[in-house]
């Protein structure tokens, strides 16, 4: 691989999410960009639980690729190998690249297409609307979020949230969780805390359904969303040769430069790094703009010494609860309530999240 040149680089973005998606867009006319996803579209993923309570947000927030990357090669498959030159795809190709990005933060089974991606919310929403009860399986930023959706659209629904550790939210601090737990009981939300749904005994009895937990309670619904998290999207570096690489979670370990560590010609991004912070999609978006003007400039004058480097991020988490109100973990406080809710609870962050891609914010 030559460092300078006046040829355009092939450049290969593994995954496209909200890392993947600002990273291709934000270099294809930089590179001859190869986009590989397993899905034609890209989604905001934090505006999932409204989506699921009112299926028309979708229209916004699931886009296809092809709408804000408009210079480049998409490949709608799946990556299972790496060599030193390649990437090879489950569709059996084999992709030249001279600069490889990795951006596979997180596998979801979703659809391949956005209107079966769009379909599958209509009867999301069809399941919630003709439920009297509900069951919330997980009590992760998913879980809350669709508890939160759920409880402030169809007040007269009897939501219950089943989460298997000692508080909600554990991925940001204690007080966070408190003030969480109390805005979802003040709107009648039955939080059931250290006991886990099991989900092969489940019991028909006309349209409602028995759930048993491990605490030996038994729940009685309409039916029930799991929201236990997404398994990591590393599992097929297992056989590449970035095998070395992966952390003991599974992450790809990444010098400040955001490179794999020990290559030159490799970066990794979002939530599949092994970078010290919580897993958020600010950040991934953060790692996408360091990571494209590293690549901009090494593609150009492969000057290494000029490279940027990335700050782990602090600590800021913003969880919607509902249309109104939100809790906000900020470095030096935590706070909930309709200010925070301010920020984030109405758009969700779609208008500036579609923006950031090019698009028209409405
Ligand atoms: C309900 C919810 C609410 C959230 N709210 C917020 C919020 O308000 N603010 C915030 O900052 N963050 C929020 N997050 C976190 C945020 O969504 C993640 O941090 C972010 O999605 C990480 O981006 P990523 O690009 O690394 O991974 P992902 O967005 O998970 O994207 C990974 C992409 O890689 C693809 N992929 C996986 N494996 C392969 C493969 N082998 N080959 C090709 N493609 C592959 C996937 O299809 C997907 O498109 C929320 C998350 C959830 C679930």
């Amino acid at each position: 691989m030559e460092e300078t040149g006046t040829e355009r680089r092939r450049l290969v973005v593994i995954g496209g999410g909200i890392a993947g998606s600002l990273l291709a867009k934000s270099l294809q006319f930089h590179a001859d960009v190869t986009f590989i996803d397993p899905k034609e579209y890209f989604e905001i993923t934090w505006a999932s639980l409204r989506t699921m309570v009112e299926p028309s947000f979708g229209e916004r927030s699931v886009i296809n690729h092809r709408d804000y990357f408009t210079n480049g090669r998409i490949v709608t498959s799946t990556a299972i190998g790496i060599t030193e030159t390649e990437v090879l795809t489950a569709d059996d190709r084999s992709i030249a690249y001279d600069y490889l990005v990795i951006a596979t933060g997180h596998r979801d089974p979703v659809p391949k297409t956005r209107m079966e991606r769009l379909d599958q919310y209509q009867a999301e929403n069809q399941k919630i609307k003709s439920a009297q009860s509900v069951l919330i399986v997980g009590g992760g930023p998913t879980g809350v979020e669709l508890a939160g959706e759920i409880a402030v659209d169809f007040p007269e629904k009897q939501v219950t949230l089943v989460h298997s550790g000692s508080r909600l939210l554990e991925f940001i601090g204690p007080k966070a969780s408190d003030k969480t737990l109390q805005w979802l009981t003040s709107k009648r939300v039955n939080v059931k805390l250290e006991q886990k749904v099991d989900l092969n005994s489940i019991t028909n009895n006309n349209d409602t359904k028995t759930y048993h937990t491990s605490a030996g309670e038994t729940i009685r619904a309409d039916c029930h969303f799991l929201c236990t998290g997404k398994p990591l999207g590393s599992e097929w570096l297992e056989d590449t040769i970035l095998k070395n690489i992966l952390d003991g979670q599974g992450r790809l370990m990444v010098d400040e430069y955001l490179r794999v560590k020990g290559r030159k010609n490799i970066f990794a991004i979002g939530d599949i790094t092994d970078i010290p912070e919580i897993k958020q999609g600010y950040l991934a978006q953060k790692h996408a703009s360091v990571a494209a003007e590293n690549l901009k400039l090494l593609m150009a004058t492969g000057k290494e010494r000029k490279m940027s480097t990335y700050k782990p991020g602090s600590t800021t988490a913003l969880v919607s609860l509902g249309r109104r109100d939100a809790v906000a973990q900020f470095p030096f406080t935590t706070i909930s309530g309709i200010v925070p809710g301010m920020i984030k609870s109405r758009d969700l962050f779609v208008g500036k999240t579609r923006k950031q891609r090019g698009l028209q914010p409405h």
